[in-house]
This record gives structure tokens, C-alpha cells and sequence, in this order.
């Protein structure tokens, strides 16, 4: 067989990272496309019902991608009493089920499962040593510390523009920096680059910028397309967001992450595990408080039981900790206008309390 075609959903900048690890390990990349109205609604159509969003999207995503007939799919595998840890094999089934017989191969957070992590990459490299598959992983995580360390930073700056728009531009631009970095050296440089292109957008360091933390399931947080562009949209409405969630910290899961630190401060509201991100989202919400932000928003996909389980303890935790907190459920249902709306109302919410 000549070269195997290689797959995955789209999430986030993480793609650019995935796509350079994946044709490293000797693979033709079919570059997962941005989830858009067509492939959620093919991810509707053949879902069951009561499917999560990131469950639908990524079904849609794979649908759309699986004319280019991929050999191989790499998926996440989920943990804990949610239906993550399924799902995986539900997607294998239904595109199974409709003639498709891609591989699929899932991964857990490396530090979670080591054994099964490295089993997995030994599995998947393909015409390529053990020893260059472990180098061209490390080159993989440097290249995706340095899309986080550029969206952080468009983050801070976004808030403060001069003029509209011209964060998202350089951003972009930094991002086609690091899309095309392939060495070691060639990413720090593209790093650099991108960092420079976002300190060259004027401006307005007097302005007084709200900072509001971003809490939720992993999918939705991590999706701009999922989440309707919300740290965009916060940024134009001169707010900071602070993600609780990105790739790299999530790989680190350990007792030492961030994650573990959330579910710890969480333990006196809710001391349970309730899968997902549901525990975390609690623990986040009290940190913020503590930390001084202004209000946090909550992403949950609809019919999500961890996040619908963190939710019921917002007005509760909003009035303990002395932080507004705004929950979005978000479905095939959810539109544009409606979310901008209730963010809108949201920051004018919370410029006004801070003027009273
Ligand atoms: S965390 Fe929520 S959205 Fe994600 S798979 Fe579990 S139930 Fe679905």
C-alpha cells in the first residue's frame, strides 16, 4: 500500500500541531475541515437524538471527510460517568453502519494512561522508527504550546485594539507562521514572528478591560466554531477571557494540573465526580471569584449531564463567591444573534455593577 491517509476533527488551532505530527509519522494528512451548519447538520442527521453537540459535530466532520476514504481516524477517548467514554466507538459504528471502515485509534491524556499513550503511538507511526515518532511528538507538543502562547496573548490584546479587527488579522497571520514551521528551530521562530505581528496592533493600554474566565466542557471551550467565536466576541466588547481549558494543559492531566487543582477547590460544593468537566467548571468558578475576575461564562452542550449538574449550583456559587456567572447551553438549535445577545447583555450587566 502506497501512503494511508490519516483524519480528525477539528479542534481549535490544535489542528495545525496534529497535522504536522501526523505527516511526520509518514502519513497524507486529509485536513479536517472547520465545522460549519453542513457538517452539523450531517452529524444531526445521523446521530441519535440525545447526542451532546461535540458528539454531533465531530460525527458530521467525519461524514463529510470520509469521501476522501481516510485509513485511519484518530479520535479522544473520554473517562469518568460520562458518555465520552463511548462515544469513540459510537462514531466507529455509525460510519460502519453507512459502508465506512476507516481504523480508528483513540487517545487518552498521555500522563493519564502512559503505557497505553506510547502503545498507541508505536501502533500509529507508520513508516517511521520509534525514535523519530518520540522526536517528531516532541516537535508536535512545541508547535502546539506555541499557537496557545499566541491565542493567550491575541486574548490580551484583542481587548485593547485601536481598531476593530486588526487582532484577528495578525493572529491569522501568526498562525500561517506556525502552520509552516516544521523544525524545532523554525517553530520558536514562527513563534516570535506570530508574537510580533500581535505587538504591532496599536493599542489603547489606558482602556479598562473586563476579565472574564471561561469555564466548561472541553469540545465547546476549545472550538471556536462550536462556541459561537465567544473569546472574539468578548474581546470586541473590550473583555479579556481566560480559558480554562487548552490542549496543552489538558495533556497534562495529573495530579498536579490545573484540572486536579479545580476538582480539589470544587470538593466543598460538590464533592462527587460527575464526569466531564462538570466538577472542574465548579472549582473554576470559585477560583475566578478568588482571584478577582469580573464574571465567568459557562459553555455546556445541551443534554450534557456534567455541565447541567454545574449549572444548578451557579446561582448558588454566583451569590456565595460574589461573581456573575452566565451559563450557555449550546445546540443545533443555538444561533449567532442569540448567543451575542445574552453576552452583550452579560458585559453591560457587569459594567453597570461596577459603576452602582
Ligand atoms: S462531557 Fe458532556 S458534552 Fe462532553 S461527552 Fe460528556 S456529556 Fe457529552
Amino acid at each position: 500500500m502506497g501512503i494511508k491517509k490519516i483524519t480528525f476533527a477539528h479542534m481549535g488551532t490544535s489542528a495545525l500541531a496534529f497535522k504536522m505530527l501526523f505527516q511526520d509519522l509518514g502519513y497524507e494528512v486529509i485536513n479536517p475541515p472547520v465545522p460549519d451548519k453542513h457538517i452539523l447538520s450531517l452529524g444531526v442527521k445521523y446521530s441519535p437524538e440525545f447526542a451532546c453537540i461535540p458528539f454531533k459535530i465531530v460525527l458530521g466532520s467525519y461524514l463529510k471527510i470520509i469521501e476522501n476514504n481516510p485509513h485511519v481516524i484518530v479520535s479522544a477517548g473520554g473517562f469518568g460517568p460520562c458518555r465520552a467514554g463511548y462515544y469513540g466507538e459510537m462514531h466507529r459504528r455509525i460510519l460502519n453502519e453507512l459502508g465506512y471502515n476507516p481504523d480508528f485509534i483513540f487517545f487518552w491524556p498521555p500522563l493519564k494512561k502512559p503505557l497505553n499513550f506510547f502503545k498507541k503511538i508505536y501502533q500509529l507511526k507508520d513508516k517511521t522508527s520509534f525514535i523519530s515518532a518520540m522526536i517528531a511528538l516532541k516537535r508536535a507538543w512545541k508547535k502546539l504550546k506555541a499557537l496557545d502562547q499566541i491565542e493567550i496573548l491575541s486574548h490580551k490584546i484583542r481587548a485593547r485594539e485601536k481598531n476593530h479587527g486588526m487582532t484577528t488579522y495578525a493572529f491569522h497571520r501568526g498562525l500561517t507562521y506556525l502552520d509552516e514551521a516544521r523544525t524545532t528551530s523554525s517553530i520558536r521562530e514562527a513563534r516570535e514572528a506570530a508574537v510580533e505581528e500581535l505587538r504591532k496592533v496599536p493599542v489603547d493600554n489606558q482602556r479598562s478591560v473586563l476579565n472574564i474566565g471561561i469555564v466548561g466542557e472541553i469540545y465547546v471551550q476549545l472550538e471556536p466554531a462550536a462556541n459561537f467565536h465567544i473569546e472574539e466576541l468578548l474581546g470586541n466588547m473590550t473583555a479579556v477571557p481566560h480559558r480554562t481549558i487548552f490542549l496543552t494543559n489538558f495533556a497534562r492531566k495529573s495530579p498536579f494540573s490545573h484540572d486536579s487543582k479545580a476538582k480539589k477547590i470544587a470538593k466543598p460544593f460538590l464533592p462527587e465526580m460527575v464526569g466531564g468537566h462538570g466538577q472542574q467548571s465548579v472549582g473554576d468558578v470559585v477560583s475566578f471569584s478568588q482571584q478577582g475576575y469580573d464574571g465567568v461564562i459557562q459553555l455546556a452542550p445541551f443534554t450534557c449531564i456534567p455541565e447541567i449538574v454545574a449549572k444548578s449550583l451557579m446561582p448558588y456559587l454566583s451569590k456565595r463567591m460574589n461573581i456573575p456567572v452566565l451559563t450557555l447551553f449550546i445546540d443545533e438549535q443555538t444561533g449567532q444573534a442569540g448567543v451575542e445577545t445574552r453576552v452583550e447583555a452579560f458585559i453591560d450587566m457587569i459594567q453597570q455593577r461596577q459603576k452602582d
